[in-house]
């Protein structure tokens, strides 16, 4: 059996605690330590080819903690399991914390969505709304449709929370291995919007590929961004995470959530 205590790092709790045979990491928050680094490559490795072949069957946004685990040695587990327990407000956070044990119910594929780049046609990957977020939706982009000539598309709406834990690990390395840091960018399982239908998130994006995602000031140039500022409200949608908001979240003008009691 693998030692209990990583090389320098402190289990919070061990192998009879969670049931298979390997610790849980106590985790560096600021950086990753050096064997959390190894743990952390073995594991997206061994996800890799899990990860491809969902997304291919254009499933990935609805991957189970089940098929998650699934491909995974004991102590890959126990580390996905750390990672999966981190809580948001321990990082400095105030993010909400919506849980994750609801099931995902009625979830329904937006259907083809494609963008012109560069002048190239692009296919996005297959997105899952809730229905009623889904209608809600299509009626507010036949307004804007009706108001601008343009619409926006969804580039990212339902994602369960394994999927989630599987991004906010694979992003760590764009935030040189802090869990802290990553947490402004990429929400912890439980904690997204995207993951909790009642209060269901959707990421546009514009029919010419502009997502803001690494310049949030080119979609808050858009027509259509200042459209859903005047009127998605309207139709129940809420940008969450405004300049400077409360929630320690960087500014994402792409990002709103739908509430059925804000009409
Ligand atoms: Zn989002």
């Amino acid at each position: 059996m693998r030692p209990c205590i990583p090389r320098g790092v402190l289990p919070v709790a061990c192998a009879a605690v969670l049931g298979w045979q390997a610790c849980a990491w106590a985790l560096n928050v600021e950086r990753l330590e050096p064997a959390e680094l190894e743990q952390l490559h073995a594991t997206l490795t061994r996800l890799e080819p899990l990860i491809t072949a969902k997304k291919q069957d254009g499933a990935a946004n609805l991957l189970t903690w089940e098929e998650l685990y699934q491909p995974l040695a004991p102590e890959e587990r126990a580390f996905v399991e750390s990672m999966r327990g981190l809580s948001a407000d321990a990082l400095g956070a105030t993010s909400h914390y919506f849980g994750e044990t609801l099931e995902a119910q009625d979830l329904v594929p937006v259907g083809v969505q494609q963008i012109v780049k560069d002048g190239a046609q692009k296919s996005l990957d297959p997105q899952f709304l809730p229905r009623p977020v889904l209608e809600a939706y299509h009626t507010m982009m036949q307004a804007m449709e009706r108001d601008l000539g343009k619409q926006l598309l969804v580039e990212s709406g339902y994602r369960s929370p394994a999927y989630q834990v599987y991004l906010f690990m694979f992003y760590l390395s764009n935030h040189d291995y802090s869990i802290r840091e990553t947490n402004r960018f990429v929400a912890l399982p439980g904690y997204s919007e995207h993951g909790y239908p009642p209060h269901q998130a959707i990421d546009f994006i514009n029919q010419e590929g502009i997502n803001g995602e690494d310049h949030p000031e080119e979609f808050e140039a858009l027509p259509e961004y200042r459209w859903l500022q005047e009127h998605a409200g309207e139709f129940g949608f809420i940008m969450s995470y405004p300049r400077g908001n409360a929630l320690n979240t960087s500014f994402e003008p792409w990002h709103w959530h739908y509430e059925q009691e804000a009409q």
